[in-house]
Order: C-alpha cells, then sequence, then structure tokens
C-alpha cells in the first residue's frame, strides 16, 4: 500500500497550486459578483485543466482521476465560493462519459471546443417533477428523419447561461420510450443554442459564479449523431457519470474547507478574548483537532475512491458505493468546518469581509442536491450493504 502521490502528481499539483494562487484566488469576490471571468477560463486552458480526463485525440490530457481529483481540490482552495470547482467538474465527469459513450463525430465536434475553454459542458437531468427519481423523467424525445424532436423541461441546471454565451451544451437525459422506466432513457448532446431551447436563470443562495437554471425545449432538433452511446441506455451512462462527478464534488470539498480551515486557525492562534488566545480554550482547540481529523478521514475516502475509478474494472462493482460515500462525507465535513470557522471569528465571521459565508453557500449546495441529495447517496449505499 502506497498513499504517495507520484512525482508526476505532486509537481502537478504544486504547480497547479501556484498558479490558482496568484489568478484565481484574488478573484473570489469578483467570481462571486459577476462570475468566473472569462479569460480565467481561456488562459487556464493551457494547463489542459478543462475537461482533463478526455482523451488526448480530442483535445484532453487522458488524464487520471487521482489527477483529476488533485485539479478539484486544488481549485476549490483557489475559488472556495465552489463556483469555479463546479465549473470544472461538470466538465470533467461528463466530458468524460462524452469522450467515452459518444460517436467519433459527435466527440471531435464538442470535446476540442470543451478542453480548449471556448464551450462549457453540463448535465441537464433534474426535472421539476423530482431530481432524484430520474427514471421518471418526462422530458420526450421522438426520432423522427435521423432527427430527435424534444420536447420538455429541465430545472436546476448548472451551467446554462455559460452554455449560452460561451456555446456547448449539456448531456440531455430524454425518454425515448416512455413506456419503460430507466430503461426508456436515452442521453442527447443538445447544444444550448439550438432553436426552440429557452433558457433563464435562478437566483440561488451560493456559488454565484456559475449560473443555475430552467431549460425548455420546444419541438427542439438535434440530428441522429448526438446520441450518446445506444438508445435507451442513457440512465447506465449517466450513473457512470454522476459516480466520476462526485468524487470530483468531494475533491473540490476538501480543498474549499481546507482554505477555510487554514484561515480558521491562523484566526484563532491570534485572536485573544479573557486574556488568552482563542487556541487555548480547550474547547475550540478540541473541535479544530476533530475537523482537521474528520477532513483527513475525508480526503482518505475521496482518493481511494478516484484511484479505484482509475481501476474501473476491477472495481465496478464498488465504485458506486465509494462515490456516494464520499459525496455523502466530504460535503458534510467541509459544511461543518466552514461553519465552526464562522463561529469562531465571531461577528467578524459572519460579515462579508471575512469571506466565509461564500464558502458556505456553495458548499451548502452539496448538501441540499447537486449531484444528487444525500439521501440518495445514503440509499446506494444500503442497497449494496443489505443486498
Ligand atoms: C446548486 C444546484 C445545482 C444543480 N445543478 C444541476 C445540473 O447541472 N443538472 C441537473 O440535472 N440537476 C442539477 N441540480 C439538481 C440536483 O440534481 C437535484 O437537486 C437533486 O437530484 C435532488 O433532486 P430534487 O432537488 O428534485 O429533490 P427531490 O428529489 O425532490 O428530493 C427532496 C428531498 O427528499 C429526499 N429524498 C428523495 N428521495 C428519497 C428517498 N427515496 N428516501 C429518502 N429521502 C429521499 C432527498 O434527499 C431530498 O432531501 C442542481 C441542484 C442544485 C441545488
Amino acid at each position: 500500500m502506497d498513499f504517495e502521490f507520484s512525482e508526476e502528481e505532486r509537481i502537478f499539483q504544486e504547480n497547479l497550486r501556484e498558479y490558482l494562487q496568484k489568478t484565481l484566488r484574488p478573484k473570489i469576490k469578483l467570481i462571486d459578483n459577476t462570475g468566473i471571468p472569462r479569460d480565467f477560463i481561456r488562459d487556464s486552458s493551457k494547463y489542459g485543466i478543462w475537461a482533463m480526463p478526455v482523451s488526448e485525440e480530442v483535445g484532453g490530457q487522458g488524464a487520471s482521476f487521482v489527477m483529476t481529483a488533485i485539479a478539484s481540490e486544488e481549485i476549490g482552495r483557489a475559488d472556495f465560493t465552489m463556483a469555479t470547482a463546479v465549473f470544472f467538474l461538470l466538465e470533467s465527469g461528463w466530458g468524460y462519459i462524452l469522450d467515452k459513450y459518444g460517436n467519433e463525430e459527435l466527440r471531435k465536434e464538442v470535446l476540442p471546443n470543451v478542453t480548449s475553454g471556448k464551450w462549457f459542458l453540463g448535465i441537464s437531468s433534474t426535472e421539476a417533477t423530482g431530481g432524484s427519481d430520474i427514471a421518471n423523467i418526462r422530458t420526450l424525445a421522438t426520432k423522427r428523419d435521423k432527427k430527435y424532436l424534444i420536447n420538455g423541461q429541465k430545472m436546476y441546471v448548472s451551467g446554462v447561461m455559460e452554455a449560452k454565451e460561451m456555446g456547448g451544451g449539456h448531456l440531455t437525459l430524454v425518454k425515448t420510450n416512455p413506456q419503460a422506466k430507466h430503461k426508456g432513457i436515452s442521453m442527447l448532446y443538445v447544444p444550448t443554442n439550438s432553436p426552440g431551447l429557452n433558457v433563464s436563470k435562478l437566483e440561488n443562495m451560493g456559488r454565484m459564479g456559475i449560473s443555475t437554471g430552467i431549460m425548455t425545449y420546444d419541438n427542439v432538433e438535434v440530428p441522429e449523431r448526438y446520441l450518446v452511446g445506444e438508445e435507451n441506455n442513457g440512465f447506465y451512462y449517466s450513473m457512470d457519470g454522476f459516480n466520476h462527478a462526485r468524487v470530483l464534488v468531494g475533491a473540490a470539498c476538501l480543498g474549499s474547507s481546507e482554505a477555510i480551515l487554514d484561515m480558521g486557525l491562523d484566526y484563532i492562534k491570534q485572536r485573544e478574548a479573557f486574556g488568552s488566545k482563542l487556541k487555548d480554550f480547550q474547547s475550540i482547540a478540541f473541535e479544530a483537532s476533530e475537523l482537521k481529523t474528520r477532513l483527513e478521514m475525508a480526503r482518505l475516502l475521496v482518493y481511494k475512491t478516484a484511484w479505484m475509478l482509475d481501476h474501473e474494472e476491477k472495481y465496478k462493482d464498488d465504485i458506486p458505493t465509494f462515490a456516494a460515500m464520499s459525496k455523502l462525507v466530504a460535503p458534510q465535513v467541509a459544511f461543518d468546518i466552514v461553519k465552526s470557522v464562522m463561529m469562531w471569528m465571531g461577528a467578524y465571521g459572519y460579515s462579508k469581509d471575512a469571506m466565509i459565508e461564500m464558502a458556505y453557500r456553495g458548499i451548502m449546495s452539496y448538501l441540499v442536491g447537486a449531484e444528487g441529495a444525500l439521501n440518495v447517496m445514503k440509499l446506494i449505499i444500503s442497497k449494496r450493504i443489505l443486498m
């Protein structure tokens, strides 16, 4: 057993951290107010970070998931609002799925534009009638003359405005056989600027740098080649995508919350009350010890799962459980860290000046439901351990 990063992974982490701390970290307030700067997305593509697990043939790095998790953690650390990490992990997870299951024409049409930072790629699955119960989606795609005609509506989809403005689109779950439940779902790539597709933004409480919104499909036509993989297999591709994206969510939460914990530790080392440093109150020191320990526990789980994804064939039966465990644990640990640090800082922690609230709002999205609600993670785990 070896818990060390390889030389290549270590150097990648050091270089990326240095670059992001210089370029992304100072822009956090700007990101929270006006969005991820487009010039950052373009410039950082030279580091090969967008959709990095995608194969080199279509502009990616063919990066391992351990390497991708390292990048996710560093992006979360630099932009602890989580907005840039969301942008990153959607493109990595769903770019990987498009590369794995998409036909050659589609892969070559979309992925080089994503890896170069020109286009956005996301996932469109959730509907107003419920997000967890994917088998019951209602958006319909009917095949006619080598085209799919799509009608329906998706909700709470990340990156709708980015895809509209930058170009790109979403891997979209549609019913191609409405009588069948999950076996009647297909995955289509749908460019956001398709005629008949209207998007509107929803106001969220956090991760303001990336939009979330409604997508309404009114007779949207896409060519047959935009079908990802085989018809009626989309549910399985989406589960594969969620496994990968959930690990990257976990990694982003590690980075974001560690950045906040470091700020908190610095604070309690210098702040005084009743003639003592806060760090010398055992109640605070013990809380810090516990949070640091839980963070390291989450890190072990997240990187073990990333490593399992890199040995997919061997661990395919366990990957969904471990990805769910990572998504269950890391956001909760991260949230507890951010909440405690805010309380250590007292009134200052609650103020916008301290910037802790940005991480609080961002991480909360992963407790609520983005990339799957926490109870759904428990459902996946319990099904496996109680079978
Ligand atoms: C910020 C943000 C960004 C998002 N981005 C995207 C995106 O890019 N693309 C996309 O398709 N979707 C996106 N979503 C939606 C996300 O996938 C859904 O929120 C998630 O799947 C949960 O669905 P829901 O919100 O409809 O809640 P519901 O499915 O209605 O669940 C509501 C509550 O019931 C619980 N629950 C549900 N089923 C069970 C059960 N069987 N047992 C016990 N408890 C249960 C859940 O845990 C949850 O607490 C995003 C959500 C957020 C908050």
